[in-house]
């Protein structure tokens, strides 16, 4: 094949060629799951103060054996098209890997964003989702982006009233987006949900007695030194539902520099240095260190939350944890993965950990399509019938359970609650699936499982469609 070298979609098509070895698949299928489908790449102007600037753009669909196509959008000055592929590529596994029911797609513009006021960035972003509109790359039912790195709720607050005001009366064009502000159809759990779905997943790893023996660690996540690398939306609900169930934060990293207290950091005393000084460096009691450091300080799980390509060939023999939580897309380089599994360290790979975004993405869409919030029919019905069920309990049997037990018990489930226990169910269904194809394949490592549970249901999807026989 002829793929450049040293490339993230290279790296993506060598765990997805990895994998396709174990697969028996018809001619030409494996092929047709690899590639990127659609790749629309475009320029458009912007005015800022020193004048005219022609912003490079991109919106790729990796696969549309389902649709609509899904994934995030990217602001950043690093931004190029192979870097939009190979992310594109991923969100497909990843949706497959979650039965997520879309195809993988993402979408890139090239700027750093802090260099740009809020008015120049919502200009950059309607403008976007104008070329995206024009083309039909956008729509509920076509391809639905969500935020990435450098995009938030605000842009796509701003795309889905782009994409309105193009296609007036469309009862569903809320659902051309996710990752929206509340109050613009999104869900609650949607900003927490990538982070959240990562401490499920490691919670899940560090539960399986069996495979932390293997690694010389004690069950469970209590008690862990835990490193982060990124204090974005993903790393810092990583690190704090790993600190609430007893982790330790031992190191926290961002691009002014880490830093390091064995005793354990502080998450929320740690932001608050940082929205106060501009910097997590100086944090009292801590010791400062250069960004890159904090990949090899001693710890028992690494999670890099930022960028691809953190852990190289030159960093991966210095890594100290045994187990790495990828919680960005991409952090590992294929070479270093080779070097880091040859020490026996599990590799929980990003196709599986960050999946919780395009989980909870799901249902936003869903709630979108739906119109109605979920649990807003069941809630009281729920809280009524077991009321009474619970004075029928105490009539028959005599005893009487406290206000605040009855509470609790009635409780019935409102949005939040069912976004994070659909999440949650979620996550462990996808690593026992991955675990049971990592445990039959003797010598796979969890990427390769997850890459072979994610193609074959593409295959099958494939299949089932009649295009292949
Ligand atoms: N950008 C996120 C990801 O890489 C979320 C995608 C989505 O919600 O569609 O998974």
């Amino acid at each position: 094949m002829t793929v450049k070298s040293d490339t993230f979609f290279t790296d993506v098509t060598r765990n997805f060629e990895n994998a396709g070895k174990y697969l028996k698949l018809p001619d030409g299928l494996l092929e047709q799951i690899r590639v990127c489908n659609s790749v629309y790449r475009f320029k458009f102007p912007v005015k800022t103060e020193n004048g005219y600037e022609v912003v490079s753009a991109w919106r790729v669909e990796h696969s549309q054996h389902k649709l609509p196509t899904k994934g995030g959008i990217r602001f950043s000055e690093h931004v190029d098209e192979d870097e939009v592929m190979a992310l594109a590529a991923l969100m497909t596994y990843k949706c497959a890997l979650v039965d997520v029911p879309f195809g993988g797609a993402k979408g890139g513009v090239k700027i750093d964003p802090r260099k740009y006021d809020e008015e120049q960035l919502q200009r950059i972003t309607r403008r976007y989702a104008a070329e995206l509109i024009k083309k039909g790359f956008i729509g509920p039912g076509i391809d639905v982006p969500a935020p990435d790195y450098g995009t938030g709720e605000r842009e796509m607050a701003w795309i889905a009233d782009t994409y309105s005001a193009f296609n007036p009366g469309q009862i569903d064009a809320s659902g051309c987006v996710t990752g929206k502000p509340l109050s613009q159809g999104g869900i609650r759990g949607r900003r927490e949900a990538t982070g959240r779905g990562v401490f499920f997943g490691l919670r899940e790893a560090c539960d399986q007695a069996e495979d932390m023996k293997a690694l010389g660690l004690s069950k469970g996540l209590a008690g862990k030194r835990v490193v982060v690398q990124g204090l974005g939306n993903v790393g810092y609900h990583a690190a704090k539902f790993l600190r609430e169930a007893g982790a330790v934060l031992v190191g926290l990293a961002e691009y002014e520099g880490a830093i390091a207290d064995p005793r354990g950091l502080d998450l929320e005393k740690v932001m608050t240095h940082r929205r106060d000084t501009k910097s997590i460096l100086k944090f009292p009691g801590a010791t400062d260190l250069k960004t890159a450091e904090a990949l090899t300080l001693d710890c028992d799980i690494l999670v890099p939350a930022a960028l691809e390509n953190q852990i190289t060939i030159e960093n991966a023999a210095d890594v100290k944890a045994k187990i790495i939580g990828e919680a960005a897309n991409g952090p590992v380089r294929s070479d270093a993965d080779q070097v880091l599994r040859g020490r026996g360290v599990l590799i929980v790979p990003d196709v599986y950990l960050n999946a919780g975004g395009v989980t909870v993405s799901y249902f936003e869409w869903l709630k979108n399509l739906q119109h109605v919030r979920m649990g807003r029919l069941g809630k009281r019905f729920t809280e009524t019938a077991t009321n009474q069920l619970i004075l029928t309990i105490e009539k028959s049997t005599g005893k009487t359970l406290s206000e605040s037990e009855k509470l609790k018990l009635m409780a019935g489930p409102d949005e939040e609650a069912l976004v994070n226990s659909g999440l949650e169910d979620t996550m462990i269904e996808a690593y026992h699936e991955i675990r049971e194809v990592w445990k039959r394949h003797k010598g796979v490592d969890m990427r390769t499982a997850a890459f072979i549970t994610a193609i074959d249901k593409v295959a099958q999807s494939y299949i089932e469609l009649g295009v292949f026989p």
